[in-house]
């Protein structure tokens, strides 16, 4: 058997173990103190392992910054990880949804997403040192970040300064599929707001006075809606419409959040400017537009491309086959991979049900894709 994964096979009850300990800390990202005894976890598990770091942020909880001296004495380089402890999940959801085993998985809040994922990194490193496994690189950064499901305002500027000094970026993003795909592309997103103050006006008495906001409002969805290119993969969504006061009213406001997805950075700049180009039907109306693009595409690159041929060779070696895939959703990987750093995503855990009540992974499948994360550290 391959001694990567003959490692994590012996300490799979251990890994289970840590993975059990960190979903049950609740941790939604809008609760600084919540994500940072999350925080606490890992660091009282990685003292004496790594020098931490932690920032606090303006809002959010620390970001968690580990350095790791890989074995091998490699050249003068690092690899940066990405993961992040928040989740998407509220206080209380444990109960409700509780970490067990079963149907030959791991349930819980965040076991997929992505906290499984963190577990990878940390047992990673331990298999490559105890197995005196020669790397590339002489450092391992893993930043955890404490924001991630909200877009990451503030662990942005982190994730990039870590990856301009770097070789390449590895995220442990849950996997793609049951199969276990990796993520070379991932759209890029944003939010926009479109904003319509109008005239109000009694809607009997004194129609004729008013300038409909919720009429307006209605003109723009639609428009945007046509901006939607299913064949160039630009979607865009007008998630939340609001608007009006009583129905006889002329109304005065309304207003759309608009979410809107592209894979390419081209098709961003277009997309910016024609949201900020919206003019008013009824010119007695005013439209304004704010947000915008808040993660970059993630683009198949030809570092990306190296990344993914490097990993599939690796888990080969394992009998596994590795696949690729390019998804809507982004993560702090579309960050990196816009500044030109290789970045390989979607190499945490195979399982499926994110930000749902049927989150889980696949036990079995845990031992080769933690080996796949310490195959991949070492040989990049
Ligand atoms: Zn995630």
């Amino acid at each position: 058997m391959d001694p990567v994964l003959g490692w994590f096979e012996s300490r799979r009850e251990e890994l289970i173990e840590w993975i059990r300990g960190l979903v049950e800390i609740e941790s939604p990202s809008h609760d600084p103190a919540a994500v940072n005894r999350a925080a606490d976890y890992v660091t009282a598990s990685e003292a004496g392992r790594a020098t931490v770091e932690r920032t606090e942020t303006d809002g959010y909880g620390d970001v968690l910054q580990l350095t790791y001296e890989l074995p091998g004495g490699g050249e003068d380089g690092q690899i940066l990880g990405l993961g992040h402890l928040d989740t998407v999940y509220p206080h209380g959801t444990l109960q409700r949804m509780p970490f067990r085993q079963a149907d030959g998985r791991l349930w819980g809040p965040g076991v997929f997403d992505m906290k499984t994922g963190v577990a990878y990194f940390l047992f990673a490193v331990r298999a490559l040192r105890e197995l005196n496994v020669a790397c590339r690189q002489r450092r391992f950064v893993l930043l955890l970040n404490p924001d991630e499901e909200v877009g990451s305002p503030a662990s942005r500027p982190f994730t990039e300064r870590g990856a301009r000094k770097s070789a390449a970026t590895l995220v442990t993003e849950g996997a793609l599929g049951l199969d276990g795909k990796v993520k070379t592309a991932r759209k890029g997103g944003g939010q926009f707001r479109i904003a319509v103050e109008g005239i109000a006006a009694h809607a009997g008495l004194d129609f004729e006075a008013g300038a409909s906001a919720v009429v307006e409002i209605a003109r723009q969805i639609e428009q945007v809606a046509g901006w939607t290119d299913l064949a160039a993969g630009v979607t865009i969504n007008p998630g939340v419409v609001r608007g009006g006061t009583t129905s006889n009213v002329v109304a005065e406001h309304a207003s759309c959040d608009v979410d809107v997805r592209v894979p390419r950075l081209d098709q961003a700049a277009h997309l910016e400017t024609r949201f900020r180009g919206l003019r008013p039907f009824d010119p007695r109306t005013r439209v304004t537009v704010t947000g915008g693009l808040r993660r970059p595409p993630m683009e198949r690159s030809e570092g990306t491309v190296a990344l993914y041929k490097l990993a599939k060779g690796l888990a080969h070696e394992m009998g596994v086959e590795l696949g690729e895939a390019g998804v809507g959703g982004g993560s702090d990987g579309n960050f990196t991979a816009a500044l030109g750093v290789p970045t390989l995503d979607g190499l945490g855990a195979i399982g499926e049900g994110a930000h749902s009540e049927r989150e889980s992974i696949l036990a079995g499948r845990m031992c080769d894709r933690a080996a796949l994360v310490a195959k991949l550290l070492a040989a990049v």
